[in-house]
């Protein structure tokens, strides 16, 4: 059993090590793309669709929308798709896209894994600034949430979609990560530095994504669940929780800051106690995400909503401006 968790736990590792290599791969791809754009080559790459799982605040107008006007988000369609993933991932299998898909969860406990090699351990933050930083998130989510669902009539929210600055929002975060200003590099630095030493910093007090994955996550039928007649109170899930959460104290784990991680069932000395409580069992949860993940990626492309309508040469012609063009 402690063989197969492991090999359990090891194939989330896999998973957010492909999806990893898949966004070094629209990367490279992007930039390409923009650069043969740019200089007007004559044979051009795809545009990589996936590079607008990075316009989050683009894909909650193109829900807004969508819900509102009926029409699906034809400039950046694969972000929306992928938004519509992670809240439908949320609401089933817990919060699974932050610990098993997203690259920034990802980078998060990479960089938390190289403070615990440094240092020997992550540091804590005391609880009364854990839960002052904690509602970060949720005020930076309530901002978005109140300035598109309610301050953006749905002929608004329709109208950014089409913009030109909607347009070209993957290619102003492109220059962005190109051409840091010296305010971006300090906030970025500080964000790794705090990553090294707070484990999940990033995604614990700051990412609004999260903040609304984990709320949907409370309604999941899935979760944490521990057999207390089996538990040997040794305490080594709560150890192992990266989210610090008192796992061997509760029955079952409803926080929203739970990331289905499932460190907690690996660390678990007793057999059969920690569960993630679903009738699949545990093997089906890679599977089940794999397929839900396919599932929505392949159905977006073959209805044809995962690419762009923006084409190469509206992109030549929109290229040169992509400075002067603003809110
Ligand atoms: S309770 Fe378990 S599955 Fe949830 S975040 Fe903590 S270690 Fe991961
Ligand atoms: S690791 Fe397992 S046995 Fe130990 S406290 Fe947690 S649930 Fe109980």
């Amino acid at each position: 059993m402690y063989l197969k968790l492991r090999k359990h736990v090891s194939t989330r590792h896999v998973i957010q090590s492909l999806v990893a290599m898949i966004v070094v791969y629209i990367g490279i791809t992007f930039v390409i793309f923009i650069n043969q754009i740019a200089n007007n080559s004559t044979s051009i790459l795809n545009r990589p669709a996936g590079v607008e799982a990075f316009l989050p605040i683009s894909a909650l107008v193109g829900l807004k929308a969508w819900i509102t006007t009926g029409s699906f988000d034809p400039v950046h369609p694969a972000g929306l798709v992928i938004l519509l993933l992670a809240l439908t991932l949320s609401l089933l299998l817990k919060r699974t896209f932050c610990s098993w898909i997203c690259p920034i969860g990802t980078l998060s406990e990479g960089l938390a894994n190289l403070g615990k090699r440094v240092f020997g351990r992550n540091f804590t933050i005391p609880n009364w600034l854990d839960y002052l930083l904690r509602s970060v998130k949720y005020l930076i989510l309530f901002f978005f949430v109140l300035a598109i669902f309610f301050g953006m009539s749905g002929l608004d929210a329709a109208a950014f979609v089409q913009s030109p600055y909607n347009m070209v929002a993957d290619i102003k975060m492109l220059k962005f990560m190109q051409h840091l200003t010296s305010v971006g590099t300090i906030v970025i630095g500080m964000i790794v530095v705090f990553s090294i030493l707070y484990e999940n910093f990033w995604c614990r007090y700051l990412c609004p994504y999260g903040g609304l994955l984990g709320l949907l996550s409370v309604l999941s039928p899935y979760k944490i669940t521990r057999n207390r007649e089996s538990c040997i109170q040794c305490g080594k899930c709560t150890k192992r929780c990266p989210n610090h959460i008192l796992v061997d104290q509760a029955s079952r784990v409803s926080s929203p800051e739970c990331t289905g991680c499932l460190n907690c069932v690996q660390q678990c000395p007793s057999n059969d106690t920690l569960t993630f409580k679903s009738r699949l069992g545990l093997p089906a949860l890679a599977v089940s995400i794999l397929v839900i993940s396919l599932l929505f990626i392949v159905s977006a492309k073959i209805t044809g909503h995962w690419e762009t309508n923006v084409t190469v040469e509206m992109y030549k012609q929109i290229l040169p401006l992509v400075d002067q063009i603003g809110h």
